[in-house]
């Protein structure tokens, strides 16, 4: 049966992406199913009604699409309001924050829609194309640097000019995961001097590849899965020591470490902070997860001393058609595991799909979820 996949304008503020982009919905009509969007959906991220292929149908309002699509597609899907709206055997994808505002959940699970979770998709090798985390990832890397060279009071690169010599900034990126690795390419390719840090030995060999330098705070910590963990208080502190020395000598600090399931690791203390020279800027990818540098506050520019200190929020919306078009691409990897010669079929063998579903069968089935559901309100049925 020929279903329909639905998308609508992002409600979130600040938010400027859009689940589907022209060359996923032609994709998507090339299966035979349709597509249906609320007007002006992609309008923002650069992606008028015009560009969509003539066969995508546009709806006269949002409710329509909620109503009237098996499957919506959404970058923030499943907003309380639209639930309500959706049929009862549909199937929602997007980034759909498993952790916050659990309520959902339980009442998708009542209501009988299947929720899928992007932000859930198991990091295997086979999953890579659909790794939102990544796409998203990389592309706040190369933002949280173009906004650092924009804040800063000074160069990136190397100028000679006859009004003297300039010397190139110096840049130290802390995390050297998919946005960290991202944030120094970018800066290397602005002329700066790049110094990057991990507590995964692995990030040696990667930060060294990209032209940079690694710092090494005699700190090694390996969780499981190739993650890092969370630092013992004598690690940290160790950490903590080692780097203060060297911030000093540092224009701009970019941070972007985190460990799966936890609060952002609190790094930079404010005295640290002190340490560093008036007029560097510290750009905070952690801001969202609690911070981590001290003084960050989500959404906030401020100066502590003579540093400036960003907490950017939602990144990757900054750079909207770009993350849209690699976020697009992720849905549609994962809408293909949903194709079996132009039937849609959930396959629940696919390890994938079992992986990132967090509502089926009406109920809360990802274990995480159903945990955190249960801890909240005690109401999961
Ligand atoms: P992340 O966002 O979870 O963390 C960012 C970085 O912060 C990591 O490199 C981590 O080691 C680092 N970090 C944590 N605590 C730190 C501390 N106290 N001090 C300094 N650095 C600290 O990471 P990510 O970008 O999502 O991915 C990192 C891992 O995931 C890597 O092992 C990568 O190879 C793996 N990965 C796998 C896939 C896949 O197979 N599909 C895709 C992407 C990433």
């Amino acid at each position: 049966m020929t279903k329909t996949i639905g998308f609508v304008k992002e409600q979130k503020k600040g938010e400027s992406r859009v689940a589907i982009v022209p060359e996923t919905a032609q994709k998507i009509i090339d299966l035979g199913w349709q597509v249906l969007m609320e007007p002006d959906a992609g309008e923002s991220a650069g992606f008028p009604n015009t560009t969509y292929p003539e066969m995508t149908q546009i709806a006269k309002r949002r409710s329509e699409v909620l109503n009237g699509a098996d499957v919506v597609v959404g970058v923030h899907a499943l907003d309380a309001a639209d639930l309500t709206e959706l049929r009862d055997d549909a199937v929602v994808i997007g980034m759909v924050s498993p952790y916050a505002d659990q309520q959902r959940f339980v009442q998708a699970a009542n209501q009988g829609v299947t929720v899928f979770s992007m932000e859930l998709i198991p990091r295997t090798t086979r999953a890579q194309a659909m790794d939102v985390l990544s796409s998203q990832a990389s592309v706040a890397g190369y933002k949280a640097v173009l906004l650092a060279a924009s804040e800063a009071p000074r160069f990136f690169p190397m100028l000679t000019t006859a009004a003297g010599t300039i010397r190139p900034a110096s840049v130290l990126v802390i995390g050297a995961g998919v946005a960290g690795l991202q944030a120094m390419a970018t800066a290397k390719r602005l002329g700066a001097n790049v110094t990057g840090y991990d507590v995964r030995p692995e990030t040696v060999e990667q930060i060294k590849s990209l032209g940079a330098k690694f710092l090494d705070l005699g700190v090694e910590a390996v969780g499981e899965g190739g993650y890092a963990r969370a630092l013992t208080d004598e690690e940290k502190q160790l950490q903590q020591d080692n780097l203060k020395k060297h911030l000093s000598s540092v224009d701009v600090l970019i941070t972007t470490a985190a460990v799966p399931g936890r609060p952002a690791p609190r790094i930079i203390t404010a005295d640290m902070v002190k340490e560093m020279k008036a007029g560097s800027v510290i750009v905070d990818l952690g801001a969202e997860g609690g911070g981590n540098c001290e003084p960050t506050e989500a959404g906030v520019t401020k100066m502590v001393g003579g540093v400036k200190v960003i907490g950017p929020e939602n990144l990757s919306a900054t750079v909207p058609l770009h993350a849209s078009e690699m976020y697009s691409r992720n849905v549609w990897n994962l809408l293909s595991l949903m194709n079996q010669d132009g039937e849609f079929v959930l396959n629940w063998e696919d390890d994938i799909l079992a992986g990132c579903v967090v509502t089926k069968d009406k109920a809360v089935v990802h274990p995480a979820v159903k945990d955190a559901v249960s801890n909240t309100s005690g109401e999961q049925s």
